[in-house]
């Protein structure tokens, strides 16, 4: 397995001299890692991808696969797997003749074919659908044929766009863990694309979060959620309330902070130094909040809606003027009252570049 270096890799399409380069970013993804690249439609998710594919050359910088730089070296050079949206099969040719493609093309001999595509197709849960026409199976099983024939080759990389975008939801889910399984089980480094948060939640080691050309954060699914570097990750991972505080004091790896009348501890990252008086902003997700009785409240608010969930309700509250979200179980309140709310110690978190670019003043 090998790691993929994306070295100050950049893409402006036009010819205009003040035309701004779509992307740039500068990451590792590790050996054998599942890697995804996550974002908002247009930020440059499928730009990137086939730069790393090989469909599009970068303006900037450079690609290596391990040791090898590939940033001139040609997409069927580059030994990738590659997965699209819409399956890109052939549908007059049988499952088998479809995985059998970049075998053929690799000149390898037809007992190796069938050995391979047997274990290809059993990987992907098809055994014994090698005879089937493609206009025989659902989008699902066509899905997988296409993992099959990207995997059937053994590729160092695996690069997979949207591929479940085309499914309904229930098979999204079913899918997508089947795909993370045959991914460590091929024992490739993947590099996965897609605009929806819970899945890339759920099935990456790593996400690099993607917004206006650049890479907010590239990080664990558990450290983008809990602590997110910029206020857009905040907003785009889950739920969150992004509200604007001030420092108050620092402690070691936390942060005295007042968000109206009112002082919250929140957690901070170790580097991020921070003065009294400085303004910044904190990311409070809806299930650190409570409500309590009014003496115990760290923040007071008035409800300006509520919304009935099942086994929880979501209110929101205007706290001094910024609207919050709060996860609770279902209780009786009404829009228009006051209500107090509790704090989780220590589960606010200081939004690091609202501290070291202004962008909390
Ligand atoms: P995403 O995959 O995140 O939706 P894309 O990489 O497809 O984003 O596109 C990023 C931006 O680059 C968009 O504004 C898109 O219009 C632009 N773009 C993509 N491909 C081309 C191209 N071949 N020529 C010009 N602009 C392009």
């Amino acid at each position: 397995m090998i790691p993929i270096h994306l070295d100050g890799v950049s893409k402006t399409y036009g010819e205009q001299a003040d035309a701004r380069p779509t992307v740039t970013v500068d990451l590792t993804v590790e050996a054998g890692e599942f890697f995804t690249l996550l974002g908002p439609s247009g930020c440059g998710k499928s730009t990137l991808l086939r730069m790393i594919a090989g469909f599009v050359a970068p303006t900037d910088g450079r690609i290596r696969f391990g040791d090898v730089d590939v940033t001139r070296t040609p997409a069927h050079k580059r030994g990738i797997g590659m997965v699209f949206q819409n399956y890109a099969l052939f549908p007059h040719l049988s499952v088998a003749d479809n995985v059998a493609y970049g075998l053929k093309l690799r000149g390898v001999g037809k007992a190796d074919r069938v050995t391979r595509i047997d274990r290809a197709l059993e990987r992907v849960g098809l055994a014994r659908y090698g005879k089937r026409r493609i206009d025989q199976l659902s989008g699902g099983q066509q899905q997988r044929v296409a993992l099959a024939r990207a995997i059937v080759i053994e590729p160092e990389v695996l690069l997979l766009d949207e591929p479940l975008s085309n499914l309904d939801a229930k098979l999204r889910e079913e899918t997508r863990m089947q795909i993370r399984q045959v991914q460590k089980a091929a024992a490739t480094t993947a590099i996965y694309v897609t605009h929806d948060q819970s899945e890339a939640m759920a099935m990456s080691d790593r996400i690099a979060v993607l917004a206006d050309g650049r890479a907010h954060q590239v990080d664990t699914p558990r450290r983008i959620y809990a602590e997110p570097a910029t206020a857009f990750v905040a907003r785009f991972i889950g739920r969150s309330n992004v509200v604007p505080a001030v420092v108050v004091r620092a402690e070691a790896d936390a942060a005295v902070v007042r968000i109206g009348e009112s002082e919250v501890v929140v957690r901070r990252h170790p580097d991020v130094a921070v003065a009294p008086g400085q303004p910044v902003e904190v990311s409070l997700r809806p299930e650190a909040l409570r409500v309590v009785g009014e003496a115990d409240a760290a923040l007071h608010g008035v409800v300006s809606s509520l919304e009935f969930l099942g086994s929880t309700a979501m209110l929101e509250v205007d706290v001094a003027g910024s609207v919050v979200s709060v996860s609770t179980p279902d209780i009786d309140v009404a829009a228009g009252s006051r209500v107090g709310l509790g704090v989780d110690a220590r589960t606010g978190w200081l939004i690091p570049e609202s501290a070291t670019d202004g962008a909390g003043r």
